[in-house]
């Protein structure tokens, strides 16, 4: 077993035992993405190569900690030496912030409604970045929605104006409303993910009431030109009750428009406690999947410099991990 089915094993098992004493700086806790709320998880390298280890018990892996970050992971029989990377904000070598922790909707995966937390004000954004801005490569920006989609575009500028005095690439991930691409291009964001999360529109209704999925993709389609092939990004749930051919062809679509799918395996958490994760197996078709996608298109997925692109931490990433 090689690095790719190390990280399918951990993708697809959710949990890990820590032997040894983590050190300082390692452990992240998030407010966003699929560990939002969780225990935690600690970032796992070798060979310029990532993944996010979520911390609990329940998973098959282990990993044995070193007092110098030297690691050792293990799953399912498989040994790989590596280090624990030290976070940043939320992820490593990113201040990657959540603006707002709740949101008046109720995606059925989205662990973010039930959280409840605060909307961060602009001078708190700025000081946690500003407390690490030396020692990162990049901004990320995400948030739920506290009030409406359009409110919280028009709070998300404010954030960004004020992020921009460090000179670092900005990526922000929003639900989109119609003038969002426009507006955070003209602001100097560099990227953006606006996820389109189901392979399919009814699987999108069943899962995102109130929501409309053309509106992500038009504000995909609009991105392209604006941000450029490989910094325009949406993350695709597997696991929500698409079939293969299904989410093959929302990643053939998206890539077709030089979009950068982000295959996330499902956590089963919120809504969605309960259903079982996507197999090793499955994930490694779907990344092949893209793989060829990619190639067939000449997208160069590597260009990305900030958010889940440049941190594949959850992913199975066809440019790196396989
Ligand atoms: S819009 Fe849906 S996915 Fe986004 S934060 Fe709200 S509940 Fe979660
Ligand atoms: S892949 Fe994305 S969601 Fe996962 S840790 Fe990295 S930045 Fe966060």
């Amino acid at each position: 077993m090689g690095w790719t089915e190390l990280k399918t094993e951990v993708l697809a098992g959710g949990g890990c035992r820590i032997e040894g004493k983590l050190p300082p700086g390692v452990a992240a806790r998030s407010t966003a993405g699929p560990g939002a709320g969780g225990a935690g998880a600690v970032f796992f390298s070798s060979g310029g190569r990532r993944v996010r280890v979520p911390l609990g018990t329940d998973g098959p892996a282990v990993l044995t900690v070193g007092a110098d970050g030297s690691a050792t992971l293990s799953c399912n029989g498989e040994t790989m030496e590596g280090r624990v990377e030290a976070v940043g904000l939320h992820c490593p070598r990113q201040a990657f912030v959540t603006v707002s922790e709740s949101c008046v909707y109720e995606c059925a995966y989205c662990p973010v409604p039930q959280c409840r937390g605060p909307r961060k004000t602009v001078e708190e954004i700025v000081d946690l970045v500003g407390e690490i801005a030396d020692s990162v490569d990049a901004i990320a920006l995400t948030s739920g929605v506290a009030v409406s989609i359009e409110e919280e575009e028009e709070y998300v500028c404010r954030v960004v104006a004020a992020l921009r005095r460090f000179d670092l690439p900005i990526g922000v991930s929003i639900f989109p409303a119609p003038t969002t691409p426009a507006r955070l291009h003209a602001l100097g964001v560099t990227e953006v993910k606006f996820n389109l999360e189901a392979a399919t529109p009814e699987l999108f209704a069943a899962h995102c009431p109130g929501l409309p999925y053309e509106a992500v993709w038009n504000a995909l389609a609009a991105s392209v030109p604006l941000f450029g092939r490989g910094h325009v990004f949406s993350n695709v749930i597997v696991g929500l009750g698409e079939t293969d051919d299904e989410l093959d062809a929302c990643v053939d679509r998206l890539v077709g428009l030089g979009v950068v799918p982000v295959l996330r395996p499902l956590n089963p958490v919120a809504g969605c406690r309960g259903r079982a994760r996507p197999t090793a197996k499955r994930l490694s078709r779907a990344a092949r999947h893209l793989r060829s996608a990619f190639e067939r298109a000449e997208l160069d997925p590597s260009v990305a410099l900030s958010m889940c692109g440049a941190c594949t931490g959850c992913d199975l990433a066809a440019w790196r991990d396989l």
